[in-house]
């Protein structure tokens, strides 16, 4: 067992990856044992990634806030704690809270066979932002 106990320093989320002020604590990278990578990412009101694509998919648990996952293909959709989003791998997207409201989440990524979990590509531009803020999907 490898115990390792709280601490070193909250991250700041670059700004060639995210838009608006993120914070990422993170919980492990992927080695020799497990191609696993894990963070805990804490967006501020507005504050999203850029759009990117995992190469085995991603898992989002959401622990606080109200938040909006959108794709090229499937829309916006609001987010809640404890719904658990997959992405699909290669599937391009976005993550981030709502206008209005912090959202944190849990984020599980599988790193390629060259150590990659994540491709980033163009920031979401504001009008981009806020017309998917204004429009996401109902919630069933
Ligand atoms: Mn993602």
């Amino acid at each position: 067992m490898k115990y390792t106990r709280s601490g070193g320093h909250t991250a700041v989320g670059p700004s060639d990856w995210f838009t608006g002020t993120v914070y990422i604590d993170g919980v492990r990278n992927p080695d020799e044992q497990t191609a696993i990578g894990c963070g805990h990412v804490r967006f501020t009101p507005g504050a999203r990634t850029a759009w990117h694509r995992h190469p085995k998919g991603q898992t989002l648990y959401v622990t606080d806030g109200i938040g909006l996952v959108a794709t090229r293909r499937g829309g916006v959709q609001e987010i809640r704690p404890g719904d658990v989003i997959f992405i699909e791998p290669g599937e391009e997207h976005w993550h981030g809270a709502t206008p209005e409201r912090f959202m944190a989440h849990v984020a599980l990524q599988q790193a390629d066979d060259q150590g990659q979990v994540v491709t980033w590509l163009e920031h979401v531009a504001d009008d981009e932002y806020n017309a998917a803020a204004h429009r996401p999907e109902s919630r069933s």
